[in-house]
């Protein structure tokens, strides 16, 4: 019967399906060889507060600098890794580089927050949080100095570790950002059983500010729903002096995109953020 079952499940693949596995094991491969190799590196954008006018976070976004096929944006190869497990990987070489450049921030008199993207499947190990409690300890990393960006979809289905890690991060100072928001299952009810700390307006709203009247509305609902729920509220893509005036005339908290910065390298975002502190203290 093992002989018939084997030949069965010959009927759920077709070679498209074959040959796409086969390229996933490729990239999961890859990745594991990559991150051995010393392949990635984090680059950084800034969020500013466009009430106080001072950076105070930065996002740490993924970047692979890859042997053959150059740079290698997430997009490429987060998904994949999501489905193989090889996120998890990835996620806890990020969290252990991120600890190494908030030294090297604070060391240069930076007093920002590191944003750092989590996948939901990495929250699906047990020792998750044991794991990553860890490198901030190892790194001697003050934990309140992280913001972990997840999406809607972690709070979709009742899962008790989960709940259990994500409670236990609170519980050491870290805070939670929803990432994308807008984009996803709009069950908007979850931000009454998990508190969150920020709400980051998806980058489609923000590009249409100026054109379209509907997502105009949109922003400025989300910006009144954190007020009124205390949730902070980041603009994602704002690209255009005119969607800032905006967003500032909605009394939005905080913007990133390409308008202050692209994401950059760790010593390229050391220089924006001394640059912009020095016009400040000139003002
Ligand atoms: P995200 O977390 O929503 O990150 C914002 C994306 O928008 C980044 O793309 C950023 O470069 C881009 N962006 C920033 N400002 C602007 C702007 O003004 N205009 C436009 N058009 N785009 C802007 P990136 O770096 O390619 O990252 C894509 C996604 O990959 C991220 O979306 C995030 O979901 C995922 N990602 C990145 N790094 C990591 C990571 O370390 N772990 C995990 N799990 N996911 C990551
Ligand atoms: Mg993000
Ligand atoms: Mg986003
Ligand atoms: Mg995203």
């Amino acid at each position: 019967t093992a002989k018939r079952a084997g030949r069965n499940t010959h009927f759920f693949f077709n070679e498209g399906m074959r040959e796409e596995a086969e390229q996933h094991l490729q990239l999961h491969n890859d990745i594991l060889r990559g991150l051995n190799a010393d392949e990635f590196e984090l680059h950084y954008q800034p969020i500013l507060n466009i009430k106080t006018n001072q950076i105070e976070k930065c996002e740490a976004l993924i970047r692979w600098m890859h042997p053959e096929k150059g740079r290698v944006m997430p997009d490429a190869f987060i998904p994949v890794a999501e489905r193989s497990g090889a996120i998890v990987n990835i996620g806890n070489w990020v969290l252990q580089q991120a600890c190494k450049d908030m030294r090297v921030l604070l060391d240069a008199d930076i007093d920002v927050k590191i944003s750092v993207n989590r996948s939901v499947s990495e929250f699906h190990s047990e020792n998750a949080y044991e794991t990553w409690e860890n490198i901030f300890k190892e790194n001697g990393v003050d934990s309140h100095r992280f913001v972990f960006e997840i999406t809607e979809s972690l709070f979709m289905d009742q899962n008790s570790a989960r709940v259990n890690v994500i409670s236990s991060l609170r519980d050491i100072g870290v805070q939670f950002a929803i990432d994308d928001f807008g984009t996803g299952y709009s069950a908007i009810n979850y931000l009454r059983t998990y508190p969150v700390d920020y709400l980051k307006i998806d980058k489609s709203f923000i590009q249409d500010l100026l054109i379209d009247e509907q997502d105009k509305t949109l922003v400025e609902v989300i910006i009144k729903m954190g007020r009124a729920l205390g949730i902070l509220v980041i603009a994602e893509g704002v690209e255009e002096p005119g969607q800032l005036e905006v967003l500032q005339q909605f009394e939005c908290d905080y913007i990133q995109g390409y308008w202050l910065s692209k994401p950059q390298p760790l010593s390229q975002t050391v220089s924006i953020c001394h640059e912009h502190m020095s016009k400040q203290n000139t003002l």
